[in-house]
């Protein structure tokens, strides 16, 4: 494809993506796509001869198109925004084309000093102290088994260098919520702790771990022998974005020598809100933190930004200094292959720089208080109609809600709640998530697509109530 052929298709496909925004709103959210159908539109082995780039596109309308659940969608309200603001997809079309990889400050200097930026400028809108150093991950399960290595290798003095976790005396033992996210478990047993050796922690009436079975699980683990070595707390929790209080858990970690680590993924962009911050207090004794720019913020996935306190903790765990990597620079630059496990780095930090500097803080800020003001009127509304509960907290822009038309047992409620969901998401008027939290199934809404209004959150409310309280 010559430089003008390029020129010509990428408007194109512009073109296509702009106009795709603008039907979103007509499209189901939900195809009625069966299981194998895509696959069976495309031939089972590669063109022998190339295409017309004419013929690859319009598989973008005859394939793609009709077989996606829309995330970007104004009535997407499926587990967790992941919003695409276009500036940050035309940040991402800009890293691709340029196609440089950050092996090193030299192969990419400005890669590398736009990402130190941007990750500075997000620790400020955040409110954090001047004591954390951030750099972009691709996840936040890479983030936290980042985490988890970096608080092993603190417990065991860098016993990667030799014996590893092999040659240590005593188990090591992690702690986590019993709500947290699966990448904390997947974590944990990637760094090599093993599953006998995670503890996940009781939760209070509001889903948040409770610090006094935090303390007696750690003396529980030191009275056997064990050595207790990393609290991971969330700051909204995936099933209800429920809030570990993390001031408390962190004179914990302090107390007994724990690495503390924050997962904050979804709920983390709310920190530009001075008035979420109050969910925070405790942040400043945490030894990491992530926040994934990819999800509420609006960074087109993936790009989590993972921040230290140590950070010179963290290159000893990670680097990597292979003779073909050194430069003559190195004394004076971040190598930032240093802070995580891949070597090659995408120029991710150009979509959330566009994305800040296009939206502005105050632009980022009044979206995501748009969002919460959405959801505190939907719980109002469900919690004020009979039949009808906000079975959690809603700290943001989550609401989690049941209809109980009452008279069913816990199996039948629960056989209601997946049914209608189901018929919801089946309709394409909306898209839910159902999920289980400990006195059974719940629907999860979660607002916060670019496009979602209050218009989008009251005719979702209105085929809750049509598909909930009149199944067909
Ligand atoms: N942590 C929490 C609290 C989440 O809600 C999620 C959501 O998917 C994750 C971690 C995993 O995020 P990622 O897909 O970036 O690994």
């Amino acid at each position: 494809m010559s430089p003008e052929e390029f020129r010509r298709w990428g408007h194109r496909l512009i073109d296509w993506l702009a106009d795709h925004q603008q039907r979103l709103p007509d499209l189901p959210v939900q195809p009625p796509t069966k299981p194998g159908a895509v696959r069976d539109m495309l031939p089972a082995s590669p063109p022998e001869q190339p295409e017309p780039f004419e013929a690859v596109l319009a598989d973008l309308d005859r394939v793609v198109a009709p077989n996606l659940t829309w995330w970007q969608h104004p009535r997407f309200f499926g587990y967790f925004p992941s919003n695409t603001l276009p500036a940050g997809v035309l940040g991402d079309l800009a890293s691709t084309g340029l196609g440089v990889l950050g092996l090193s400050w030299q192969a990419a200097p400005a890669l590398t000093e736009i990402e130190e930026v941007v990750a500075d400028w997000f620790r400020q809108m955040a409110g954090l102290s001047s004591a954390w150093t951030g750099a972009i991950q691709d996840t936040a399960s890479t983030a936290t088994l980042v985490a988890l290595l970096c608080a092993r290798e603190r417990a065991t003095g860098y016993g990667l260098a030799g014996g590893g976790l092999q040659a240590e005396a005593a188990p090591l033992t992690v702690y986590a919520s019993a709500g947290s996210h699966s990448s904390v478990e997947k974590g944990a047993l990637l760094a090599g702790f093993g599953r006998d050796n995670l503890r996940l922690v009781a939760l209070d009436a509001e889903r948040a771990m409770r610090p006094d079975a935090l303390a007696a699980a750690i003396a529980g683990d030191r009275a056997a022998g064990r050595r207790p070595c990393a609290i991971v707390a969330a700051v909204g929790g995936t099933a209800t974005t429920s809030v570990d209080p993390l001031a408390p858990i962190a004179a914990i970690a302090a107390r007994e020598g724990l690495w503390l680590h924050v997962d904050a993924a979804m709920a983390g962009s709310a920190m530009i809100l001075p008035e979420c911050r109050g969910m925070f207090d405790g942040i400043e004794g945490a030894d990491s933190l992530v926040v994934n720019a990819h999800k509420w913020l609006g960074a087109p996935f993936d790009c989590s930004l993972y921040y230290v306190r140590d950070e010179p903790h963290l290159l000893r765990v990670m680097s990597t200094n292979p003779s073909y990597l050194r430069t003559a620079v190195d004394a004076e630059v971040r190598n930032l292959r240093d802070t995580g496990i891949p070597l090659g780095r995408r120029f991710r930090a150009l979509k959330l720089w566009f994305l800040i500097r296009e939206q502005g803080v105050s632009g980022l800020q009044a979206r995501l208080r748009r969002d919460i003001a959405n959801a505190r009127a939907l719980a109002a509304a469900v919690a004020a109609t009979p039949g009808w509960q906000v079975v959690a907290p809603v700290p943001l822009q989550t609401v989690c809600a049941r209809h109980d038309p009452g008279g069913l047992s816990d199996e039948a409620r629960d056989a209601h709640t997946l049914a209608w969901a189901e018929a919801l998401n089946r309709s394409g008027l909306a898209y839910v998530t159902p999920a289980r939290i400990e006195d059974g199934w719940m629907v999860r809404v979660s607002i916060g697509a670019p496009a979602t209004e209050a218009a989008d959150v009251d005719a979702l409310w209105s085929a809750m109530r049509r598909f909930a309280e009149a199944p067909a």
